[in-house]
């Protein structure tokens, strides 16, 4: 079974109805799973005009009520999580229990605002003169325009979504049209959580217009976008023109430097698991390993041998540890990755091609001995493909670190606390990840810096770019 797909506007589920329909195929078998309608010009005014309209009276709802129904959002996701873990597996590719993960990571974020959304408070400054009253407000921006990506259909969409409502802010929200399966459940969760009408719409599209009939309207107050750098710029500059205030999660390109006085085999089994998650598709994938000298080989050797281990097939199938990639298009992407770095005297340690012919299937790839100047360690592979070269010492790791102009997340692994500290002070990057991975929780910040985006989800930070600040000063 999969999800019955429709748009969701002013509190109604809206089906075809005559309008333009988009397949949705399975990227592992490439059968189409079902028809996406798309939203005419008409529903996206509909949309916003509800969102308008919801956005009078939620702005002023207490955030008890917006609390109780994120709270039972919550609850729901954890009951309707293996049916909706399924869709993401048909529509995106990931194998089942990586989609059954994020779903259930989501109930958190869910419970995460709930609590967190009781407790934007302003504050009271001391005023100059007696009878002065100073007060710093924070109030919802206003209509929300947001634009999610097809890699977590789930995760990323729930945050902006949470943290919009949480607010008192109303949203339309564009999904992945590849994978909406998600999105669509979601809405029937709000729905069915009793959020009134309007304050949450899901419109489908083709993305450009979409973003320009959204971002163009005077009712939208707030734009936000995950997905790649280049659309990221678009979308800010659009905005920017009509001075909106935005988020933007970006992509990235992150460094991972394996110092040699660290537990060199841990950080090969950790880095391997969680480079080929998601199919390497996840914009904080480790993707340039920076491996010291001492310890080059002895990390190369486990990292290559666990990552040949890696059982890749459909992700309905138990036993399958990575999945296809989502799209077609993806595919020569990666072909002309490996061939550039080949071409510029990489090696190609394991993998470097698609499986089969039936369904988007790489084969999870190690390169090695790759040029400065090579295209995979400058433009992020967003695929299964890791590129790893030695350095001597750590400064000269840090400043390949820092070379291209992204800076979401970064990795490390090193056994003294002097070298932690260097690499703590020393990355340019919104996450920085020492001997571990933690982020993307509810409770922390998540964003980049440089190229990589503009604000933060998730964390105590996760409301501010949904309010904003008003002064008054009274005098009795
Ligand atoms: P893409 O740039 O065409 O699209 C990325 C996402 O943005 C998609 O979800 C797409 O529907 C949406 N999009 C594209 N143009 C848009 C527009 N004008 N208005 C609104 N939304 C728009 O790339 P792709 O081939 O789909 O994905 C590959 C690239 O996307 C990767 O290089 C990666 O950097 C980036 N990406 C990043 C993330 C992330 O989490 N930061 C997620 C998905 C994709």
């Amino acid at each position: 079974m999969y999800e019955d797909l429709c748009l969701y506007i002013d509190g109604q589920f809206l089906q075809g109805e005559g309008r333009r329909e988009q397949d949705v195929t399975n990227p592992a078998t490439g059968e189409r799973l079902a028809g996406l309608p798309h939203a005419t010009p008409a529903d996206l005014d509909r949309a916003l005009a509800a969102a308008a309209r919801a956005f009078d009276s939620w702005k002023l709802s207490s955030p008890m009520e917006r609390s109780r129904i994120l709270r039972r959002v919550g609850d729901l996701t954890r009951e309707r999580a293996p049916a909706i873990a399924r869709g993401i597996t048909l529509d995106q590719g990931k194998p089942l229990a990586e989609a059954l993960g994020e779903v259930t990571r989501c109930a958190d974020h869910c419970d995460w605002h709930a609590e967190e959304c009781r407790r934007i408070y302003g504050r009271v400054i001391p005023p100059r003169l007696p009878n002065v009253r100073q007060l710093v407000l924070r109030e919802p921006i206003g209509v929300v325009a947001a634009f999610t990506p097809w890699n977590f259909p789930y995760n990323q969409a729930i945050r902006k979504i949470a943290a919009a409502i949480g607010a008192g802010c109303t949203i339309v929200i564009k999904g992945p049209e590849d994978t909406p399966s998600a999105v669509v459940a979601i809405a029937r969760m709000f729905h069915d959580a009793g959020l009134p009408p309007g304050v949450l719409n899901v419109v489908w599209g083709v993305p450009h217009e979409v973003s320009q009939h959204l971002i163009g309207s005077p009712l939208v107050r707030k734009v936000s976008f995950t997905g790649s750098v280049p659309v990221g710029k678009q979308l800010a500059a659009l905005a920017g023109a009509h001075m909106k205030r935005m988020t933007m999660e970006l992509g990235g390109h992150s460094p991972v430097i394996v110092c040699d006085d660290c537990d060199a085999e841990r950080a090969a089994d950790l880095l391997s698991a969680l480079k080929f998650t998601n199919a390497g598709q996840v914009c904080v994938s480790p993707t340039r390993f920076f491996v010291q000298q001492a310890v080059y080989d002895r990390f190369m050797a486990r990292f290559i041998a666990a990552t040949r281990q890696i059982k890749v097939g459909p992700g309905l199938e138990a036993d399958s540890k990575m999945g296809p990639l989502a799209h077609a298009r993806r595919l020569p992407v990666m072909e002309s990755l490996v061939a550039d770095a080949v071409a510029t005297g990489a090696t190609i340690e394991t993998g470097g091609e698609r499986i089969g012919s039936a369904g988007h299937f790489f084969a999870p790839t190690v390169l090695t001995g790759l040029a400065a100047g090579s295209q995979v360690m400058n433009a992020e592979p967003f695929g299964p493909i890791a590129a790893c070269v030695p350095f001597k010492d750590l400064d000269e790791a840090l400043a390949r670190a820092n070379s291209l102009p992204f800076g979401l997340s970064s990795y490390a692994f090193t056994g003294s606390t002097k070298n932690a500290l260097k690499i703590q002070n020393g990355l340019q990057a919104g996450l920085v990840n020492i001997n571990h991975f933690g982020q993307a929780l509810p409770e922390t910040p998540f964003g980049g810096i440089k190229d990589s985006g503009i604000g933060s989800e998730g964390g105590s930070e996760t409301f501010d770019g949904y309010l904003v600040t008003k002064f008054v000063t009274q005098m009795d």
